[in-house]
């Protein structure tokens, strides 16, 4: 007689996994997604009925996770992780001006919390902390139609800073391309309250970082080994003839 099917068990190997209460989430310890349950009895909030708190415990390392699921009204519930799951790893980017810095610091926390309006918003704003800071002001207009009444070829549009960034030598030629990309990204965020997601909004800051590496980071590793260059033989720097 053939053995009835057993039933598989949600994730084998599960210390204590409540049957009650299971939510398949990222785990920041594991750097994977797996079921947490209820580590502690769950409490709704004495405040508001619509929200129950919880203590989840990861299946596999039991590392846990503050959980906070809020009914909203039409029965959708909204569902909250703290901490935030699969923190953004902020570059080390030790010669950026104070004011990038902070915007960058501020970016990640947007990105962190879901705030991908605010994030988008904030990299329009940080091209533009760039841009005053390396002191470019105006650059070739992109949008440049010859003839066309008020048309410029040059202006000091965030488009054309961005063009000047290039000519400048701050940046490559497929980097103006992604950033102009993203600065309109920013402009519906800003003008459209159109929001991005999370995959579009990532890849936006993963341009940005390598923006912010190639203009204040390898710049300065490059200055630096020339300057040594120069230090341990005056005849054999670059530009000595
Ligand atoms: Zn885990």
């Amino acid at each position: 007689m053939e053995e009835p099917e057993q039933d598989v068990p949600l994730d084998e190997g599960a210390p204590n996994l409540p049957d009650v209460f299971v939510r398949n989430i990222y785990c920041n310890h594991c750097k994977r997604e797996h079921p947490h349950g209820d580590a502690r009895q769950p409490f709704n909030d004495p405040h508001n009925n619509d929200r129950t708190w919880r203590l989840l415990s990861c299946s596999k390392c039991n590392a846990l996770t503050f959980f906070l699921e809020e009914v909203e009204p039409g029965d959708l519930s909204q569902e909250y992780t703290y901490p935030a799951r699969k923190p953004w790893e902020v570059k080390q980017l030790p010669n950026l001006p104070a004011s990038v810095d902070q915007l960058y610091r501020e970016i990640v926390t947007s990105v962190d919390t879901e705030c991908y309006l605010l994030a988008a918003g904030g990299m329009r704003a940080m091209i533009e902390a760039v841009c005053s800071d390396r002191g470019v002001t105006e650059g070739r207009n992109p949008y440049y139609v010859p003839g066309r009444p008020g048309s410029q070829e040059r202006n000091s549009s965030l488009a054309s800073k961005i063009e000047g960034l290039g000519e400048r030598g701050e940046i490559s030629v497929r980097k103006v391309m992604m950033l102009h990309e993203h600065r309109i990204l920013g402009n519906d965020a800003l003008h459209e309250l159109k929001f991005e997601d999370d995959v579009a909004t990532k890849h936006a800051l993963k341009v940005l970082e390598s923006m912010l590496e190639e203009i204040y980071e390898l710049s300065n590793s490059a200055n630096l080994l020339a300057e040594r260059r120069s230090l341990r033989s005056p005849d054999q720097s670059i530009g000595a003839q």
